[in-house]
């Protein structure tokens, strides 16, 4: 395994075949994370993009379709392949609709879902070629991949913070109204403006190289924040 060996995040409560997958994953030159249930799977994704994730619907705590429509919802568009003992057409549908970019039916061969994954790797990077990497000062925002680069290094931002950044990123040099920034990364546009502030604070603190002095998310008081080049 490299250190840039694509990351994918297996969600699967089936610890057996959960180990089978990953130790597979590994062997074909992957570099696997794994959780057994939805809050797990956020979790993970809390602390680290990954390039695919294998969803299984299943899970103990929620059905990982709910999973599937939360990422989507938030322009979340990291490949998922659906990996599930469901095998009526409707909840293959459904999951599709849903923006799941494959669908494997229990049981399966190891082949077949190494080629679904192949397939989706090669369709998630075909988006992040339409997605924009935008640069201000030192720091490198890549869309899609959602990761954020700060003088070469990777910084570790949270879901909310990342989304708080890309929704000011997709509109570099303009302001971005307080309302549609709650919308984006809150899913309201009357959510409490005060989470606002806490999170433009702790962006500021880790993109930032004096955060007391912010130079590149500027705010325009009473309207909302721009992310300036
Ligand atoms: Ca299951």
């Amino acid at each position: 395994m490299t250190a840039d060996a694509q990351r994918i995040l297996v969600v699967e409560d089936d610890k057996p075949l959960r180990s089978t997958l990953v130790a597979t994953l590994k062997a074909e030159g992957y570099a696997p994370l794994e959780a057994g249930s939805v809050t797990a799977a956020q979790q993970r994704l809390s602390e680290r993009s990954v390039d695919l994730i294998v969803l299984d619907l299943g899970l103990p705590d929620q059905d990982g379709m709910n999973l599937l429509a939360a990422l989507r919802n938030a322009k979340d568009l990291t490949p998922i392949v659906v990996l599930t003992a469901r095998d009526n057409e409707a909840s293959k549908v459904l999951a599709l609709d849903l923006g799941a970019d494959d669908y494997v039916t229990k049981p399966f061969g190891v082949a077949e879902l190494l080629a679904r994954i192949r397939s989706a790797l090669r369709h998630g990077v075909q988006l992040r070629g339409a997605m924009p990497i935008v640069h201000v000062g030192d720091v490198e925002i890549d869309l899609a991949a959602r990761r954020v680069l700060k003088a070469g290094s990777e910084i570790k931002l949270s879901r909310k913070e990342f989304d708080l950044l890309a929704t000011l990123a997709a509109d570099v040099g303009q302001p971005v109204a307080h309302e549609r920034l709650l919308e984006q990364v809150w899913g309201s546009p009357d959510a409490d403006i005060r989470y606002l502030r806490v999170y433009i604070g702790q962006v500021r603190d880790k993109i930032e190289d004096n955060p007391q002095a912010p130079r590149l998310i500027v705010s325009t008081p009473g309207f909302g924040y721009t992310l300036r080049q």
